[in-house]
């Protein structure tokens, strides 16, 4: 994914943008309740995509050499996952489950969970993030195989539109072992379904 670093529009005229939107939308930007919604809705934004500032691929830093023998799978089991669709600046809330299967290097499993945020924290469609994050594991730490299953709402699709409120979308992405080994495939899916 490529970040747009330069012509990065100054905080005042992304404020602008907002209050026109807000008028776009009908209302008066210059009434108490609105006059400060530009500024929160700019914080957000800084909230939401703090991605771009990120390298994905140092994210995941320091590895482990010492697993004493640990060549099992590695399953980060449902961790929340937030994003916004490209194509809406609409919410994407649900889970992840991220596993790997180490190659004499482990990495400290809270990096998992961090690359999993900085991938959510751009514009995306699920299916992109999902390739994303499973390439960058496999590219950095090179293991034996990832399997990478999200399983999201997208408020695009329930809260407007076709507004399919229950629906959720599930992606998954295996490479290595996972890609090459139908059982180990479902072993995964078995474990996140394990309670
Ligand atoms: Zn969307």
């Amino acid at each position: 994914m490529s970040t747009f670093k330069n012509n990065k529009p100054s905080r005042q005229e992304a404020e602008n943008a907002v209050k026109t939107l807000i008028a776009w939308a009908g209302d008066n930007p210059e009434r108490e309740g609105l006059r400060d919604t530009p500024k929160r809705v700019v914080d957000s934004y800084q909230e939401f995509f703090a991605g771009y500032n990120i390298d994905p691929n140092l994210v995941l830093g320091k590895t482990f050499e010492d697993v004493s023998g640990y060549d099992d799978i590695v399953l980060l089991k449902n961790m929340r996952l937030e994003s916004h669709c490209e194509h809406h600046i609409a919410p994407i809330i649900g889970k992840a489950h991220i596993a790997y299967i180490p190659n004499k290097k482990v990495v400290g499993i809270s990096k998992i969970a961090r690359l999993l945020d900085v991938y959510g924290k751009r514009l995306q469609t699920q299916e992109t993030m999902t390739a994303q994050i499973a390439s960058t594991i496999y590219n950095v730490l090179n293991p034996k195989g990832v399997a990478v299953l999200i399983d999201a709402k997208h408020q695009c699709m329930t809260t407007r539109g076709i507004h399919k409120t229950d629906t959720t979308t599930i992606t998954k992405t295996m490479l290595g072992d996972f890609l090459n080994n139908k059982d180990l495939e479902k072993k995964f899916i078995d474990m996140i379904k394990f309670q």
